[in-house]
């Protein structure tokens, strides 16, 4: 069947999000990695920092070189996680067919010919509600896709359609592909190919002298072709939430109190989703770091707040371990469309707390987060 694919890549991820999160940060040039002092890395820099040609995997004490003026930061990978989520959560309102191939990264199916309206209409939501840029390349298979999507880089939408192969494709250098690293490119080079049309041209025997079984395939790339099938994943897999305290917690009503919010906020993403989860997980971090992750399957899917939290509080109770505690999250997995249960027993309490549910639903809707967690405190 014949289909669109796009490929959406956010820009300077771990770079943006911190950027989204403290305004001082903005138009600043930022880098996410490891510590100057020791042997840390570049993982992530801002487009005001690759001006000076600080570049992901260069070593931080580099970095720092080209780049006095930088702001470094350790990454924040439970944040980044956290916004991965709602950005698949946005990509899940527009198709069920998502490969998610890294945490910043998602391949998209959609109907023949509706590719680029829907690109734009992603890139205006994920700018709007998330705050975030976002390039997306569209095309008809994987690798035009891939490809649009570096040459969209940064905040833009590009297509590469097969009929534009010749003019857009052909030009590029041929590590531009897909399996074509340093020392194949090295390779193609001194036999003469440095761009994409001069190995699409290159005799396939020749080729394969040169680079065996790989070079039918490369030629393939080459003319813009990929017989890659994409494995969709039609569901989210899983709505997590966690929290780092500022500081070590000794106190466990304190980490309840916690647990019962980040309860509240999964379950509040869920039924915004109009989903309900089977299984309901803690994760527990310890101040010597050492992390465990316990889940509970329960005998009937829900979308309720408080019997996420009941599961949630037993988990704790037994495997929560002694304080202190430096970190507790919540994630609900298993996750199927909500069944609207039968309404003959609407003075049921299950259905008293489901409106209730609806309730702060709205309120949170209307007003936020802050609302939400003084009303439910109220009701309490
Ligand atoms: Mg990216």
């Amino acid at each position: 069947m014949k289909q669109d694919i796009l490929l959406c890549d956010l820009d300077a991820f771990y770079a943006s999000v911190e950027q989204l999160d403290n305004p001082s940060l903005r138009g600043k040039p930022l880098i996410i990695g490891g510590s100057p002092e020791g042997r840390g890395v570049v993982s992530t820099c801002s487009y005001e920092a690759r001006k000076y040609g600080v570049r992901s995997a260069m070593p931080m004490k580099k970095a720092v070189e080209l780049c006095p003026a930088a702001v470094i930061l350790p990454p924040n990978m439970s944040r980044y996680k956290e916004v991965s989520e709602e950005i698949l959560r946005v990509f899940y309102k527009f198709t069920p067919e998502i490969l998610q191939v890294s945490i910043d990264e998602a391949y998209l199916g959609l109907p023949d010919g509706k590719g680029y309206k829907t690109a734009k209409k992603i890139r205006a939501v994920v700018r709007k509600d998330l705050g975030l840029p976002i390039s997306i390349g569209v095309s008809v298979n994987m690798l035009l896709a891939k490809i649009a999507s570096e040459l969209a880089k940064p905040d833009d939408l590009k297509t590469i359609w097969p009929e534009d192969v010749p003019d857009v494709l052909w030009p590029l250098p041929v590590d531009k592909l897909p399996g074509i690293g340093p020392s194949t490119k090295e390779k193609l080079n001194k036999h003469g190919i440095k761009t994409v049309k001069e190995l699409a041209n290159f005799p396939e025997e020749k080729l394969t002298g040169l680079l065996g079984s790989n070079a039918s395939l490369l030629k393939s790339y080459a003319h813009g072709h990929d017989n890659r099938k994409i494995f969709f994943s039609r569901e989210m897999k899983s709505i997590s939430k966690e929290k780092t305290f500022p500081e070590d917690i000794f106190g466990r009503d304190c980490v309840i109190s916690t647990l019962s919010e980040l309860s509240e906020e999964v379950g509040y993403r869920l039924r915004a989703e109009g989903m309900q989860a089977r299984t309901v997980s803690i994760k527990v971090r310890f101040a010597d770091f050492t992390t465990i992750t316990r889940d509970k399957t329960l005998p009937e899917s829900t979308n309720m707040d408080n019997e996420i939290f009941k599961s949630v509080k037993e988990l704790f109770r037994r495997h929560g371990g002694k304080p202190p505690w430096r970190l507790v999250g919540v994630k609900l997995s298993g996750l199927e469309c909500w069944k609207q249960m039968s309404l003959l027993s609407s003075d049921s309490p299950r259905n008293k707390e489901r409106k209730i549910t609806r309730v702060k639903d709205e309120l949170r809707g209307k007003y936020g987060k802050a609302v939400l967690y003084s009303a439910s405190k109220l009701i309490k």
